[in-house]
């Protein structure tokens, strides 16, 4: 069985991903593990200015570094009366990074005073697939929405409790994990690397 390694140390993603990507695994007879299999791995400084840049930093390391296929990720939150951001400063919004709920609430402090109409937002991801041969393909997937003026739900991380879902009604705090995995941009962009898969390692 050939591996594929999941540039993330966070377990939660890679049950995620694993469960987005289980099809085409047991079709090409491929085991997805995490980055913290390999616990000498670098670290990578996340530099680039998009979703697409910062996923490929992290993927091409890890496949450098582990000589197997590489998957990353990058994403966050674009508002669009914010001209995007938080973007790719998702993650530390408010100063620290991960402090979901303090970044969620200075995002709302910001987001007072504009009208309904002007809430537009959505999570963006952008997924990479890197090769120890230097062969890279890359994806985009959006979970479109509004910026609401309260948290609701419990289950998901980040700015799930602030995201109506366009087209459900609901925050993505309320959706249950498998809910969001059909319709959320991590779903969208994994699944849009699914060929590419099957194209380089089938
Ligand atoms: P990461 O770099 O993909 O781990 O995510 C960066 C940040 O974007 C997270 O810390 C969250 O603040 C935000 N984010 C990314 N995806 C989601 C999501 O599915 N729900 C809520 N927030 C998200």
């Amino acid at each position: 069985m050939s591996r594929v390694v999941l540039a993330t140390r966070n377990e939660h993603k890679v049950a995620e991903l694993r469960e987005i990507l289980a099809d085409v695994c047991a079709e090409l007879a491929l085991e997805v593990v995490g980055a913290g299999d390999f616990p000498d791995a670098p670290d990578v400084v996340e530099d680039g200015v998009t979703f697409e840049e910062n996923a490929l930093l992290k993927a091409q390391a890890l496949a450098r570094h582990t000589g197997l296929p590489a998957l990353a990720d990058d994403s966050g939150l674009a508002v669009d009366v914010m001209g995007g951001a938080p973007g790719i400063f998702s993650a530390r919004w408010a100063g620290r990074h991960g402090d979901d709920r303090a970044n969620l609430e200075l995002l709302l402090a910001q987001l007072a005073d504009v009208r309904d109409e002007h809430r537009a937002a959505a999570f963006v991801c952008a997924a990479v697939l890197a090769l120890p041969d230097g062969t890279v393909r890359s994806a985009e997937g959006r979970m479109p929405g509004r910026v609401a003026r309260e948290p609701r739900g419990e289950n998901g991380f980040g700015y799930d409790p602030v995201l109506v879902v366009d087209g459900d009604g609901r925050h993505a705090a309320e959706l249950s994990p498998e809910e969001k995995n059909a319709v959320s941009h991590r779903g969208e962009a994994f699944r849009a690397i699914v060929p590419h898969l099957r194209e380089l390692l089938g």
